[in-house]
């Protein structure tokens, strides 16, 4: 994958901002997803879910999948990638060991798997991306 900044990344929303209630707080939670492309070239899809009002445990968290999603892909060629956006800012978040046993369908990577390699300056254009371009997130632009 050849490097990309993220003003050459485009956001496109995949369906309407879905509303739940927090399992554990029942606060109410927004969830909105979208496809991220360059060009021609499809990068991955993404969701981010933040809570509103904003709750001190759950800031929102941008969730970003690469890899091969047709149906000849299989769960190693699938990954995921996550970030909490806490007061202190963004940051690479590990997956939980509860989560993990719940994920069949791709491979959930953490931290490590990321840092210092190439394709984190592509993951982190495409958050830029989703927060710069997604009309759905405004409020946290300003
Ligand atoms: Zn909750």
């Amino acid at each position: 994958m050849t490097e990309v900044r993220w003003e050459d990344i485009s956001v496109e929303e995949t369906g309407p901002v879905e509303r739940t209630q927090c399992d554990c707080c029942r606060a109410e939670t927004l969830q909105a997803t979208g496809d991220l492309q360059s060009g021609e070239e499809w990068l991955g899809f993404f969701s981010v879910r933040w809570s509103d009002p904003r709750g001190e445990d759950h800031p929102p968290l941008f969730t970003v999948y690469v890899g091969d999603w047709s149906e000849a892909g299989t769960p190693d060629q699938r990954w995921a990638i996550r970030s909490y956006w806490r007061d202190t800012g963004l940051g690479l978040d590990d997956w939980s060991s509860e989560e993990r046993a719940g994920i069949t369908g791709f491979t959930p990577l953490d931290r490590a798997d990321l840092l210092d390699t190439p394709f984190a300056a592509t993951y982190w254009a495409m958050i830029d991306a989703i927060i710069m371009k997604d009309g759905r997130l405004e409020h946290f632009r300003q």
